[in-house]
């Protein structure tokens, strides 16, 4: 049975975005007979409030995007990710670094426009004398990594372009390229369906899954809402709290939206439809549905 999951961080109310990623994981899961779970994000403690987790259920409940069993949170899992860090640890795939991201910043060659600085492996062969450990890295060796995913196909890359990354923060935390993986593994989850702004991370996160010897999901990174000039929109303006007065009863008017977005063709008797309808409809549609919206090769 497919096991999908929707993960958003309270860091913020949904926006347009994320209604995206959790219509577009509904409906892969639901439209193939399977479960669709809910796991709040909060591994950055700082950032996370309750009140932006109590308005993304509200609004999930409004869509009428109702999850199955019982919500986890990341800050539930840390004798996990604990665990499987001392894994790792056993296997030699990890060292402790001692740079400060300003050091980094410094020695590495200047990254392109929006791309990430690269580790230069200053610790790689043991830290520096007189240095402590700040945060773990994974070794990535230039490793060939290859996988599917249902929208782009195959993807392989090189894992040496960004470098060797962090899965234990300096500040002691796990880092969401570890986290993300043993929650999947620990709650079954089979299908990850998500945004394509995630799509770089998931390299990395196959390699975690390879060195664990867990099974990978099965992957769908869906396309990103960007505003009429192709860039990315910014979070704040496009918010769909329902708890915002100004989109009170546009819930079936947003659903609408996301389903044209992914490529679902809704049909003209269901344009008055109300959201409840709309998704009744939309479970039992072909779960290719993104097939219409497919990336270029
Ligand atoms: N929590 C992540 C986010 O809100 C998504 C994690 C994932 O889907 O893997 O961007």
């Amino acid at each position: 049975m497919i096991i999908g999951r929707f993960a958003p961080s309270p860091t913020g109310p949904l926006h347009t975005g994320s209604l995206v990623a959790a219509v577009g994981s509904w409906l892969m899961a639901k439209s193939a007979g399977g479960q669709w779970l809910l796991r709040i994000d909060d591994l950055d403690g700082p950032r996370c409030r309750q009140e932006f987790e109590d308005d993304i259920l509200r609004t999930l409940e409004r869509f009428g995007l109702s999850w199955d069993g019982a919500i986890t949170r990341q800050s539930d899992n840390t004798e996990a990710y604990a665990e499987a860090f001392e894994q790792l640890r056993k296997l030699g795939a990890v060292y402790p670094c001692g740079c400060s991201r300003a050091e980094i910043a410094r020695s590495a060659s200047a990254p392109h426009p929006g791309e990430e600085i690269a580790y230069p492996g200053t610790c790689r062969s043991g830290l520096l004398v007189g240095r402590k450990p700040r945060a773990w890295r994974l070794r990535t060796d230039g490793v060939q990594i290859a996988f599917d995913d249902l929208r782009h196909g195959r993807i392989t890359t090189e894992l040496d372009r960004t470098g060797d990354f962090v899965v234990k923060r300096a500040e002691g935390f796990f880092a969401y390229q570890l986290a993300v993986v043993v929650d999947d593994q620990l709650t079954g989850v089979n299908q990850v369906v998500r945004g394509d702004d995630l799509l770089d991370s998931t390299p990395r996160q196959v390699l975690i899954h390879q060195l664990l010897g867990w099974p990978l999901p099965q992957y769908c990174h869906l396309p990103l809402v960007t505003g009429p000039d192709g860039a990315k929109l910014s979070k704040r303006d496009n918010t769909v709290s329902l708890a915002d007065g100004r989109m009170v009863g546009k819930e079936s008017e947003l659903l609408r939206w996301s389903f044209q977005f992914l490529g679902l063709v809704i049909p003209a008797e269901l344009v008055e439809a109300s959201s409840g309808e709309l998704l009744h409809w939309a479970q039992s549609q072909p779960s290719d549905f993104w097939l219409k919206r497919k990336a270029k090769a």
